[in-house]
Order: C-alpha cells, then structure tokens, then sequence
C-alpha cells in the first residue's frame, strides 16, 4: 500500500463476512439481543416477569407523545396507545387480568390521572380482558428514577406496591407506558407474584433500547 501522495491504492473487493446473527427481541425484557442470547441484565438479575411486549421503541417521535400525554395532558393518545397495544397483542397468549402501573397518590394529584390506567382502560374493552385500576397501590413515593443506577433504583422500589387481589392461579398483565430499566415493572410483577399469579407478562407501548 502507498501513502498518501503515492499512487492510489488498488481497490480491493470486500471480503465476505459472516452474517451477524440476528437481533430479535428477547421474550423476557424485548431488548433486541444477537441470536437470541438471553442479555446481561436478565442474566445477573432475572426480571420477576416471564415476558414483555413492547410495541414501539422509546425515540423520536414516540417519546415526545409520552411526555405530551403525561406532563401535557393529552389524554386522546391514550386511545392510540391502546389501538397499538391491541394490535401487537393480538397474536399473544390470553391473559386473565390487565393491571396497570399504579401511581403514588401524591403523584396521581399532581398530574391529575394515571396514564397507565387510561391506557389500561381503552385496552381493556378491545380485548375483552377484565382490568383493575385500584387492585394494586403504590405507597413509596419513589424520587424520580432517572440519573440512578439500577441498583438505586431497584432499592427506592423495595416494597413499594402493594396488591390486595387474591390472584391466585391468574395470568396477568402489568401494563405500562414506558419501560426503561423495567425496574418498577420488575418490582410490580414480584408483588403480583407474591398475590399468587402463576404468570406475569409486562405489556408496554415502548421500550427503551
Ligand atoms: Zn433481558
């Protein structure tokens, strides 16, 4: 080969690589993963739900209609949630109960609704699951969980959900908006579990890659 200056380099063919394995979403958390090879985190801590269903990846313009809906209070995207929701899930294994991410009380009076449960309660009609907005509360007010590592946020979550449903031999869904960790949707479902659901599937409308 010559420097610069030289007499340009021959061109030479690319050689033939070996087909990356394909990126398919995991199951159990939905992070795109090589081959299909269970991902580090669900490895060094095994998420108390068996698995996920996330519709959209968490970017533009995804993002910018979740903070609308939640800080803005566009309510009317809850609708398209549920519709898309609905879609994905049409090919899904059946559950018994919708149960989506409950909110501290404080934080339900800020905002002045849950966005999870008015996705949780257009979704429920189209699919003809029976859904429950008061089955689980939340009673840490957790400090918002962005700019925390995991296991900060995993130790603000210890015990912060509660469920007085008798779930016993139940499959259910935890429904949320977002997943971005899945942290408070690990902790939930453990709680669910806890009530006696023999399986647990977290359904959200995106997902953070
Ligand atoms: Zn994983």
């Amino acid at each position: 080969m010559r420097r610069a200056g030289g007499r340009p380099t021959a061109v030479r063919p690319l050689r033939r690589r070996p087909a990356a394995p394909a990126r398919r979403p995991l199951p159990q958390c939905a992070l795109p993963s090589p081959g299909g090879a269970v991902c580090g985190a669900c490895l060094k801590h095994p998420p108390a739900f068996d698995r996920t269903v996330a519709v959209h990846a968490y970017g533009f313009p995804l993002d910018a209609l979740v903070r609308h809906c939640k800080y803005a209070g566009a309510l009317d995207l809850t609708d398209w949630f549920a519709a898309s929701l609905a879609e994905a899930l049409a090919a899904q294994p059946r559950v018994d109960l919708i149960l989506p991410m409950p909110l501290h009380e404080a934080r339900l009076a800020e905002r002045g609704f849950n966005q999870a449960v008015e996705i949780a309660r257009r979704l429920a009609p189209r699919l003809g699951i029976p859904w429950s907005p008061q089955g689980c509360r939340r009673f840490r007010d957790t400090p918002p969980q962005a700019g925390l590592d995991l296991k900060a946020r995993r130790r603000n979550l210890r015990d912060a959900f509660r469920c007085d449903l008798d779930l016993t031999g139940k499959h259910v869904a935890v429904l949320d908006d977002v997943m971005t960790s899945g942290a408070s949707l690990d902790e939930l479902a453990k709680t669910i579990r806890a009530a006696g659901a023999a399986s647990v599937t977290a359904w959200v409308v995106a997902r953070t890659l």
